[in-house]
């Protein structure tokens, strides 16, 4: 059987609106969107927990009653739950709504999330509800690859916010001028962080997060003026 071909719907990087001479790209789970608490909830309401030492899902969700480990398809089908119902599970990160409203006036933002495309439209409504209506890229390529696409048609600097050391270190790999930043709403998994690249930025939450991107756009609009 040939392996199906990594889907990504949304638009393409190089169409999107050119505002701003510097592009502000964000992850949505965990960024903007919770996701961990809001899939450790979901967990216990189908009785298994979350043992985040491992800094990983597979493996490590347990049936609280028998302590059987959950399998892939199981946890899988509880993953397809917590999008499916999104517009009650995932609330906002506490603060992101106000700092990106600040921070479009001087970047333009567009959302990269990883999330399987079928969400895609579910996704799209959720964040419109909540007053995001910036555009949305959701794909299964690497976050790297996306990026590193852009530059091949735009020469904007990029700024990429994510809470998984894996994908910010392949935007390193694949597009190394990006800036990078380190942000995770939930402090579960925080203890267990695997080593972020060199040079990546960390906040804790987006009342952190947002004068350091202040200041990092400050830098990236003087480099862009020269
Ligand atoms: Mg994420």
């Amino acid at each position: 059987m040939t392996a199906r071909k990594p889907l990504t719907v949304g638009p393409a990087m190089a169409d999107l609106p050119e505002h701003h001479p510097v592009l502000l790209i964000l992850d949505i789970d965990e960024v903007v969107l919770q996701f961990i608490d809001p899939f450790v909830a979901l967990l216990a309401e189908h009785d298994a927990g979350l043992d985040p030492s491992g800094f990983r899902l597979t493996g490590s969700v347990h049936s609280l009653s028998t302590g059987q480990a959950l399998g892939a398809d199981r946890l899988k089908g509880l993953m397809h739950q917590l999008y499916e119902e999104q517009d009650r599970r995932q609330h906002l990160v506490p603060g992101v709504r106000a700092a990106l409203d600040r921070l479009a006036r001087r970047a333009d933002i567009v959302f990269l999330t990883a999330m399987a495309p079928q969400w895609h439209a579910t996704r799209r409504r959720h964040l419109d509800a909540v007053g995001l209506p910036y555009p949305m890229i959701a794909t299964e390529r690497d976050k790297g690859a996306v990026i590193a696409q852009f530059y091949e048609t735009r020469q904007r600097p990029c700024l990429f916010i994510d809470d998984l050391p894996s994908n910010l270190a392949g935007v390193r790999r694949s597009a190394p001028a990006t800036e990078l930043l380190h942000l995770m709403a939930s402090p579960l998994f925080r203890p267990y962080l695997p080593a972020l690249p060199a040079g990546v930025h960390t906040a804790c939450d987006w009342h952190e997060a947002e004068p350091m991107v202040d200041a990092i756009l400050d830098r990236m609009l003087a480099q862009a003026a020269l």
